[in-house]
């Protein structure tokens, strides 16, 4: 792959990886009066996984300038979450209207190729340069400050690029938790997943044409459908490595560049490719009220998968870097907060690095003072995905026993959860689950 050159030897700021994170962290850089670089192994439009969006991502969405791009695409808007039990019964859905007025109450279903295609032309827009087909290799670093990328093209000899700030937005390639070599797993949270695309399963209408359902397995694994455009819905199942990768034994392929394992086609033997199939098909066989949707719907796309879903990293800023999005960590697709997470992060993010810019402070106190709000945030997050996976509880008995946090619960639903006061919420849940270590300790120095 040709890639581009960037078209000079220092920036103010590098990101590493033109994803929402990367792109967003950028942008609102950029128009801050920052020089901007963005270097992306892949080339636009790329396939990625992670279709559904929150509807707490508005704001960011707005900020940005996106939403009338949004609002003009044929992407289903989404109003709600609906929980399907195993034996078909379906849950009330969780609409977003019942705890937010107005246009924030939906958001939408979007196909990442042309989503974060749109972000990328929304950063160049306000001025960001971004090299497309570019891949960054190591960080560079003066002692413990991080001072620049080495950058690789076309097969050249690596060039160093100087940056004031490194921006990690490199999603699951996570390139400097590798070489810091800061990345874990989460503790208590092995999980696996499998997916690929339909064309004409079964779809609702009017409000809810555009919902996200969850269709709950027997042993608390469970499948995602999510509706697309063009007839086409994203279907997946999150289970035990064990489960969905029994019996194959070669190891995945990642994504052409090598740079992202959620690119990942299959395996590396066509054996493999076959065995995955299989094990797809014979998930969806038992999986009956999903099945049925799918009844007539005809398979579009090989079956994709990743083994180890979660993973945190120890420490996600730096002296002169900064992890955001999928870099930092990653859990579990269950709540869809993932894009909310890396748009968040990177809103919150620049704010630091705008600071910290101007005030010449790059220290990893200026730089990572989001931190504390944000994996307070994600904290909730994962204290509702754990309580999701314990055999003995249930979201209904938890609303019916304490239906004074309904409305919580969808807040955390919607990713209302940074910059909350959520302790009464999660007080109540522990009377009812136990609570897993948090992750703050886990992810930040
Ligand atoms: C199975 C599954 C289902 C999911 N479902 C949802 C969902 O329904 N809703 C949701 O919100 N989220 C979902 N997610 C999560 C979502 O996909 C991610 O949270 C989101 O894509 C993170 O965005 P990002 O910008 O941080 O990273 P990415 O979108 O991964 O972007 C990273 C970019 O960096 C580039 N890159 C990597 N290495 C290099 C390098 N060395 N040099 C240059 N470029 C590089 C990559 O090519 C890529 O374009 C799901 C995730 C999984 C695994």
């Amino acid at each position: 792959m040709n890639g581009t050159i960037p078209r000079k030897a220092a920036y103010d700021v590098v990101v590493i990886g033109g994803g929402p994170a990367g792109t967003a962290a950028a942008t609102f850089l950029q128009r801050a009066g920052h020089d901007c670089l963005v270097l992306e192994g892949s080339r636009f439009p790329r396939y990625h996984i992670g279709e559904s969006l929150i509807p707490h991502t508005f704001g960011t969405l707005e900020r940005l300038g996106l939403l009338p791009k949004l609002e003009k695409s044929d992407f289903p808007v989404k109003h709600s979450v609906r929980f399907v039990r195993p034996s078909g019964e379906e849950a009330d859905p969780f609409y977003f209207s019942e705890t937010i007025e107005g246009p924030r109450a939906r958001t939408w279903q979007v196909e990442r190729s042309r989503f974060d295609q749109m972000c990328a032309a929304n950063a160049r827009e306000s001025g960001v340069e971004i090299c497309e087909g570019t891949r960054a290799g190591r960080v560079l670093f003066d002692g413990e400050q991080a001072v620049g990328v080495q950058v690789r093209t076309n097969g050249d000899a690596p060039r160093s690029i100087a940056a004031r700030v490194v921006v990690d937005a490199s999603g699951r390639a996570t390139v400097l938790g590798n070489q810091l070599k800061l990345k874990e797993r989460v503790p208590d949270l092995r999980k696996a997943s499998l997916w690929t695309y339909c064309r004409g399963g079964y779809r609702r209408s009017g409000i809810d044409a555009g919902e996200t359902t969850i269709f709950m397995k027997k042993n608390r694994g469970w499948f995602w459908y999510i509706p697309l455009p063009d007839d086409i819905v994203s279907v997946g199942v999150v289970d035990e490595p064990e489960i969905l990768f029994s019996g194959i034994r070669t190891r995945m392929q990642p994504g052409a560049h090598g740079e992202d394992s959620s690119h990942v086609v299959g395996t590396t033997e066509h054996d493999g490719q076959r065995a995955l199939e299989k094990i797809w098909v014979d998930e969806v066989d038992r999986a009956l009220p999903l099945a049925r949707w799918l009844e007539n719907a005809e398979k579009v796309a090989p079956v994709r998968g990743i083994r180890e879903l979660a993973y945190l990293n120890r420490q996600t800023v730096g002296p002169g870097w900064v992890m955001v999005g999928d870099a930092a960590g990653f859990l579990d697709p269950i709540y869809s907060s993932g894009l909310y997470l890396a748009l968040a992060s990177a809103e919150l993010a620049a704010g630091c690095i705008d600071e910290g810019l101007r005030s010449g402070d790059l220290s990893a106190r200026r730089l990572g003072a989001f931190c504390g709000p944000l994996w307070d945030g994600v904290d909730v997050i994962w204290r509702l995905i754990h309580a999701f996976y314990e055999p003995s509880f249930s979201f209904r008995r938890f609303v019916e026993r304490f239906p004074e946090y309904r409305g919580t619960l969808i807040d955390c639903l919607v990713g209302d959860v940074v910059h909350k006061d959520m302790s009464g919420f999660l007080e109540a849940l522990a009377t009812m689950v136990e609570p897993p270590r948090r992750l703050k300790e886990v992810a930040v120095a």
